[in-house]
């Protein structure tokens, strides 16, 4: 076996991170190598930022069933959570799916069951050995030392690994010894945000959201607002913009936040602005960027990458945590495999299917962006949600 006695690095706990760790070591069950996960986060506990998560049967949900998870999996979904309203910018209802109950068809491509960052991140690490993970990690650099790589910590710690792999998500560290190429800025900028206590901060909206999602577009501009499992929501607001253009906003002061969105969203009605005043401070810019469709590289005999770090895409397809399992588990297999003679091998072809694989993802995320951030987005939503055959 190709990995007989390696020390495996993964530098990232992020999905992509975790899942390739968890079925590396369901292969490795004689512990024929040795498996750590270095993440920068303090802890376990450190905070999961984000919105909700939609899992594919092809692609997130497949990795999910070969790490033997997938009862956990549905023990934690949520179900309900993919029903939605899309409104305009006064939050004037146009589409529903909210009748009907919960769908708990799995198995099926159409069927995409969300669930929270939080949860997902902590079934996967829970099903990891003791001892896997190693906080408090920080890549800051790296060089070779024989035919491995000695890793170095922002905590001053460092650590050797015969095989390096990338998992740190989209300002990676390990790219740029991967290679020179680097992601573009797709023209779309957004802000993050979340709101406690929805129900008594923000009753108009709590009321439309009913556990699910609102997704509201006007003028070329989106506002996405997603409930959580533990009874917050999350908000994301996106629109075409210079990306120098909320770069000087103090993200920890609500009055400025409230101040640009009247602004730059200055069609939209005061029904948002409640959400923005009950914020969670601070609020986090994203800007969002694309890895170049057409990028390539040589393969390293020791050295790869998986999820963001190889590949960011705009979040509009629902693609990129897909894609991160995807990778993961398709790793897992090639590094695994008795087909090839070297890791090298190994490595480049997994990497040369990865990267056409998301860069289709990747090309469909970029035009998804275009049309919901365009004059008539509501329209073209519209037709697209009443369409049968779609997916979510
Ligand atoms: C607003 C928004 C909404 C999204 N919605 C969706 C969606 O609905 N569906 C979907 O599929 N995708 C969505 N995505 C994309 C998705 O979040 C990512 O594609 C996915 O999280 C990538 O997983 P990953 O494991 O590659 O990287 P990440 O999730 O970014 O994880 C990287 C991990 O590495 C750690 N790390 C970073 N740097 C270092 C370092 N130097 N040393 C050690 N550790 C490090 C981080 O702390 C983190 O734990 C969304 C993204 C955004 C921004």
């Amino acid at each position: 076996m190709l990995l007989q006695k390696k020390q495996i690095a993964i530098i990232g706990g992020g999905p992509g991170g975790l899942t390739l760790a968890r079925l590396l070591q369901l292969k490795g069950v004689t512990n024929a190598f040795a498996i750590k996960v270095y993440e920068r986060d303090f802890n376990k506990n450190a905070r999961v930022q984000g919105t909700t998560l939609d899992l594919h049967e092809e692609s997130g949900l497949k990795a999910l069933r070969q790490a033997q998870l997938f009862d956990e999996f549905k023990r934690n979904y949520r179900p309900g959570a993919d029903k939605m309203i899309i409104v305009n910018e006064n939050a004037e209802l146009f589409f529903s799916d909210h009748e009907g109950k919960p769908e708990e068809n799995f198995g099926s491509e159409h069927f995409r069951p969300e669930i929270d960052r939080g949860p997902l991140r902590k079934m996967l690490l829970e099903s990891l050995q003791p001892d896997t993970v190693m906080w408090d990690r920080q890549l800051v650099s790296m060089e070779k030392n024989g035919d491995g790589w000695q890793l170095h910590f922002k905590n001053k710690t460092s650590a050797y690994a015969d095989i390096v792999i990338g998992a740190d998500g989209a300002n990676s560290k390990i790219r740029p010894y991967i290679t020179k190429s680097k992601a573009f800025y797709s023209g779309i900028s957004g802000l993050l945000g979340s709101v406690h206590n929805p129900d008594t901060t923000v009753p108009a909206i709590h009321k439309l959201l009913k556990g699910g999602k609102i997704m509201a577009f006007g003028g070329g501009k989106n506002f996405t607002v997603a409930s959580n499992g533990d009874g917050s929501l999350a908000f994301y607001l996106s629109y075409k913009a210079d990306e120098s253009r909320l770069k000087n906003i103090d993200l920890a002061d609500k009055t400025q936040v409230l101040s640009w969105f009247k602004n730059d969203y200055a069609e939209w009605g005061n029904v948002w602005h409640g959400l923005l005043e009950n914020a969670e401070t601070p609020f986090m810019l994203i800007p969002i960027y694309c890895m170049p469709l057409n990028q390539n590289w040589e393969a390293l005999p020791n050295l790869t990458m998986l999820g963001d770090a190889a590949h960011v895409m705009p979040p509009f397809a629902g693609e990129g945590v897909n894609m991160a399992m995807l990778d993961a588990l398709e790793l897992s297999e090639f590094l695994t495999s008795d087909k090839y003679n070297t890791l090298q091998e190994a490595i480049s072809i997994y990497e040369i299917n990865m990267r056409k694989r998301a860069a289709l993802a990747a090309q469909e995320s970029l035009e998804n962006g275009v049309r919901m951030h365009s004059e008539n987005a509501l329209q073209i939503m519209l037709d697209f949600f009443s369409n049968p055959n779609f997916t979510k």
